[in-house]
């Protein structure tokens, strides 16, 4: 992805700078060549030169670009298991998956860390961003999945004859844990996605107290990810099947529903972040009736809800680190939404809208594993922005409403917003 060139002012704004630090009231940045040269007090701005671009910010905030944690650029108004895996061809699945990654940035997120996708897409998504070709979040990618056979991703009879090929590899046993990671080193991913644990919208025979994968297969997972220097997540949410993960070595935990004592202290072991993704619930508890979703379903959705909520708050209370980020892409809970998860950990979790912030850039930056190079406002870090019409602190629902932004930047780059010029839809090659 190119940096910017030239050098840019942001002045007149409330600064947050990500790490947790108190606003900075009349605060201002500068980026040059794309990285940041001064973040603080407008009273402390270095001499500038005259070519310098100035955005004024009338008075608004400005903050790291959001991390979307947890990200499914392939996912695309899903309303039943099927539409996971055999609803689109790949071709299609693809075009979706530009279109979900545009979208995102233009929602303020400029990275994402994916929890998972169809085909190989993330990997050529990412590189198609990269270069420039299409405006989108710069990704960390995950690939196809892995669950074991008869367990949550493994839901069409054997009378169909439907392989599963395009969104999970079935595996029974270890061996077969191991050729599912060596096929997605080959595919060139960066995070395994696995499913330790069943989910409430399975509540016959793989809802959110089943485990859908075994220790052993689990660490033969972590093992031949790590040795190939791939990070390895999992869909947690069974008490059981979080401590497996942890002991395991898994380098995060998706939801992390339901945490005892012992699960909480084997996170906090090794400081491994939790990404809960607890709007998903509430917008399957609100909209699912309209869905055709089963009383039962909703049912299982609200106890993933409350033991979600509690298991945040510990782990936050506790020291822990938590990501911001969830499930977008069904259809009751469709791309676009992602900043919902923010307002949500504020109003319904008791976070403060500051915590929640640091939770979405510094730590969303983190778990990437790239707190070198965005994720905070601090000198020598990549310009990657947002600069938001109003207070933030004051009302966090202000990131849900891209009409607010005045500037998405990546890079020292405006890519969107209200102050950006419309992005190129032709990138000529340079040689
Ligand atoms: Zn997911």
């Amino acid at each position: 992805m190119k940096l910017s060139k030239g050098t840019i002012l942001v002045r007149n704004c409330q600064l947050i700078d990500g790490t947790g630090a108190a606003p900075i009231p009349d605060g201002a940045l500068v980026a040059q060549h794309g990285r940041i040269t001064y973040a603080g007090p407008a009273a402390g701005l270095p001499p500038m030169a005259p070519d310098v671009e100035i955005l004024d910010a009338g008075g608004g905030t400005l903050l790291p670009g959001l991390v979307e944690a947890h990200f499914h650029a392939t996912y695309f108004n899903i309303a039943a298991l099927e539409d996971l895996d055999i609803k689109y061809p790949v071709e299609y699945v693809s075009m979706l998956s530009s279109v979900n990654a545009r979208l995102a940035l233009e929602c303020g997120y400029t990275a994402a860390r994916s929890g998972g996708c169809l085909f190989n897409v993330d990997v050529w998504l990412k590189r198609a961003i990269e270069e420039d070709l299409l405006p989108g979040p710069r990704l960390a990618t995950s690939g196809r999945e892995i669950c074991s056979a008869g367990g949550l991703m493994d839901w069409n009879p054997e009378f169909r004859k439907i392989g599963m090929e395009g969104l999970v590899f079935i595996i029974n046993g270890a061996e077969d844990a191991r050729r599912a990671v060596r096929a997605l080193v080959k595919d060139g991913i960066e995070w395994v996605k696995t499913y330790p644990t069943g989910d409430a919208a399975s509540p016959d025979i793989n809802d959110h107290h089943t485990l859908c994968m075994t220790f052993e297969e689990m660490h033969a997972v972590v093992a031949t990810a790590h040795n190939h220097k791939l990070k390895v997540t999992g869909h947690c949410r069974a008490t059981q099947g979080i401590k497996n993960a942890l002991r395991a070595g898994y380098d995060t935990i998706e939801h992390g529903t339901f945490m005892d004592a012992e699960a909480l202290d084997l996170l906090l072991e090794r400081d491994v972040p939790c990404i809960p993704a607890l709007y998903f619930e509430k917008a399957s508890i609100e909209h699912g009736p309209t869905f055709g979703l089963s009383q039962t379903v909703i049912d299982g959705h609200k106890e993933t809800l409350e033991g979600g909520i509690e298991s945040a708050r510990l782990i936050l209370r506790a020291g822990g680190r938590l990501g911001m980020g969830g499930d977008y892409g069904f259809g009751w809970n469709p791309h676009g939404d992602y900043a919902r998860e923010l307002t949500f950990f504020v109003k319904d979790v008791g976070l403060t809208p500051l915590e929640v912030i640091t939770c979405a850039t510094k730590t969303g930056a983190e778990i990437m594993g790239r707190s070198a190079d965005f994720g905070t406002l601090e000198v020598g870090k990549l310009a990657d922005l947002l600069l938001v019409d109003g207070d933030v602190l004051a009302d966090i629902s202000l990131l849900e409403d891209r009409t607010k932004f005045l500037a998405v930047i990546q890079g020292g780059v405006l890519k969107a917003g209200r102050l950006a010029p419309p992005f190129p839809t032709i990138v000529k090659s340079e040689l």
